[in-house]
């Protein structure tokens, strides 16, 4: 294997199996931004689900507004 390969995150499941990217949901109305538990997700929706397809399931934990961003970080790297 090559450590030029990319990392293509498609799926909740890819985020998973790859340690080191996070999810956070983003308001578009109050700037909130929360991270997000992919392991329940997991649970709940199952791992072939894309992040984007949360979006519109998403809902302020600050100021109630329904619908949001995905966004998919990457923490550091492998020690
Ligand atoms: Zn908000």
């Amino acid at each position: 294997m090559s450590p030029q390969t990319p990392i293509v995150i498609r799926t909740l499941g890819d985020i998973l199996a790859h340690p080191g990217h996070t999810l956070s949901a983003h308001c578009p109305a109050c700037r909130h931004l929360e991270p997000l538990d992919v392991r329940r997700l997991v649970a709940r929706y199952g791992g072939d689900i894309e992040p984007r397809e949360l979006a519109p399931l998403l809902r302020c934990r600050q100021c109630d507004h329904k619908g949001g961003e995905i966004i998919i970080s990457t923490v550091g790297r492998s020690a």
